[in-house]
């Protein structure tokens, strides 16, 4: 079955609720490898980007994701302003001019994203970044949707990024800010993999 933009608008608002229910947390774990804003960026990210889509309403989900993502990456100082908003501006683009996606366009869709945040930051497997939930997450969902529904493939993913996120607690941040505290960042989940996490909990949420 087709996922439509009505799915992805309702993605995008569990997204800010679930950001904005775990502000407090993703700043704590920011806090004790970062400078904790990692809730603060993000909440503030959120609110203008469903404020622009408020107004703007826009019917395509190329028109949806690019408005996102460039909101993301002007108004969110820090690292994942941008790296979030080069996820869901390459995942518009490969997304394209139109209302509904077919799973296997949805699997794209994500892989494009997933392929700006590497361009963009770099990072490879272990890391200790988004990353390191996110790419679990979309190879899950590629998985997925060999052997199940999109709602399938999203819980698959979920759990994929769950499970990514608590394994960075025992690496080394060798990216962003984190890697300034080198073996100091063992034993402290990312703040980034823990708001990937929650993006993929609401895409699970959205599709069921
Ligand atoms: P800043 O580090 O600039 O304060 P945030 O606190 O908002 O920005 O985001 C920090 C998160 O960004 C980290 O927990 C990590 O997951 C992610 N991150 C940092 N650098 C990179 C990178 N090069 N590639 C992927 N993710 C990164
Ligand atoms: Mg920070």
């Amino acid at each position: 079955m087709a996922v439509t933009i009505e799915q992805l608008l309702n993605w995008l608002r569990l997204i800010d609720e679930n950001i904005m229910e775990q502000r407090s947390y993703l700043t704590e774990l920011d806090s004790a490898i970062g400078d904790g804003d990692h809730g603060a960026n993000l909440a503030r990210g959120a609110a203008a980007a469903s404020a622009k889509v408020d107004v703007e309403q826009p019917e395509f989900i190329d028109d949806l994701f690019k408005l996102v993502g460039m909101t993301l990456v002007s108004s969110v100082g820090g690292a994942s302003g941008p790296l979030y908003g080069t996820f869901f501006l390459r995942f518009g683009a490969s997304a394209g001019h139109v209302v509904e996606l077919s799973p296997s366009e949805l699997a794209s869709a994500l892989e494009a994203g997933l392929a700006g945040v590497v361009e963009r930051g770099h990072a490879v497997r272990d890391d200790k970044t988004m990353f390191d939930a996110m790419e679990p997450a979309v190879l899950a969902f590629r998985t997925g949707i060999v052997d199940g529904d999109v709602a399938y493939a999203a819980t698959l993913a979920a759990n994929a990024a769950h499970a990514g996120r608590e394994a960075t607690a025992d690496l080394v941040a060798r990216k962003g800010r984190a890697s300034y505290l080198g073996e100091r960042s063992v034993g402290h989940i990312d703040p980034g993999a823990t708001s990937t996490a929650l993006l993929f909990q609401a895409l699970a949420e959205a599709l069921a």
